[in-house]
């Protein structure tokens, strides 16, 4: 395994892929893509990305064949369950995007009153192992049937009476004449890292990663505000400003009452924030996106 270049499992294509590229070329890596092969190296940081099938990320990033993974929640907890938690890599970072739930769903020809309809039922599902887990939490005797692809055929084949699937926008449930009853499970993209002892090198490569990850998430959050308004303004419009530590005051040229105050807000700037500033005397407001951030 190599010493110094941190290998990190990534899907290869597919509804994590997209978003993770992002992540990854908004922290200022330089990918240099290698179509059709199994690494893409980064130029700028002793990093390999190994491309693969998600599903392959948590037992890799166990075993240290990649040091770090970017995975779904549901992905890695069903591997986790289905080996005991014998093979649970660390999760070290949720990374807020592909949020997606798993659901259970029922024909709509069906009633639903509340989780014990589903006791002797058969529920097709790629998560079977969540699902279980989920059910016997509840006291819910149910058998399901292990299924990779196209779950919400199941009820109409006579092979399950319901599913329990990954849902976002419920289109597919709908297309299927199924009904939405219960989210058992809430997925986001995370990050894994292995058990394995890493060099000092890969430890210095995560740290700078995580930091720049962080950067990434308050940067998307957090705004820069400006605006003008009387010095006597300035108590009220400070308390109004959301998440903002002290803000910067500066006098205006050949105004002597009247300041302009910058700030940097950790919460997101509304309409709604932006009117009340208005109303406690400021003008000329102006909210701006923030590139990066090193705290
Ligand atoms: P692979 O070929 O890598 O095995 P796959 O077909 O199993 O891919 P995808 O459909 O690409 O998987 O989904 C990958 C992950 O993206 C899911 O495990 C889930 O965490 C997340 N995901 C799935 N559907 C959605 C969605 N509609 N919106 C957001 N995230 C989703
Ligand atoms: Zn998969």
């Amino acid at each position: 395994m190599e010493k110094t270049r941190l290998r990190i499992a990534v899907q290869k294509k597919g509804r994590l892929a997209d978003d993770t590229f992002a992540l990854l070329k908004a922290t200022g890596l330089t990918i240099k893509e290698n179509k059709g092969g199994l690494f893409y190296r980064i130029k700028n940081l002793p990093i390999d990305l190994l491309l693969v099938r998600d599903d392959d990320i948590p037992g890799f990033v166990f075993d240290g064949v990649a040091d770090l993974g970017i995975v779904g929640a549901n992905v890695y907890e069903e591997y986790a369950l289905k080996n005991d938690n014998q093979r649970r890599a660390q999760c070290i970072q949720k990374l807020g995007f592909s949020h997606c739930n798993l659901c259970l769903a029922l024909p709509n020809t069906e009633g639903y009153a509340d989780l014990n309809d589903f006791n002797d039922k058969t529920i097709a599902t790629s998560y079977p192992n969540i699902l279980q887990t989920y059910f016997k939490k509840g006291g819910i005797s149910a058998s399901t049937l292990e299924m990779h692809g196209s779950v919400e055929v199941a009820p109409k084949l006579g092979i399950a009476d319901a599913i329990c699937d990954i849902v976002s926008s419920g289109a597919t449930l709908e297309a299927n004449g199924l009904q939405n009853v219960k989210t058992i499970f809430s997925s986001q993209a995370l990050l894994l890292k292995t058990t394995k002892d890493l060099s000092t090198e890969k430890k210095d490569t995560i740290t700078k990663l995580l930091s720049r990850f962080e950067g990434v998430r308050q940067s998307k959050e957090t705004k820069y505000i400006m605006m003008n308004a009387p010095r006597s303004a300035l108590p009220a419009l400070t308390k109004l400003l959301p998440g903002a530590e002290a803000p910067t005051v500066m006098h205006l040229e050949g105004q002597k009452d009247s300041i302009a105050i910058h700030a940097v807000c950790r919460e997101s700037v509304f309409w709604e924030t932006m009117e009340s500033l208005k109303t406690a005397g400021a003008s000329s407001i102006l909210v701006l996106p923030i590139e990066k951030m090193l705290a």
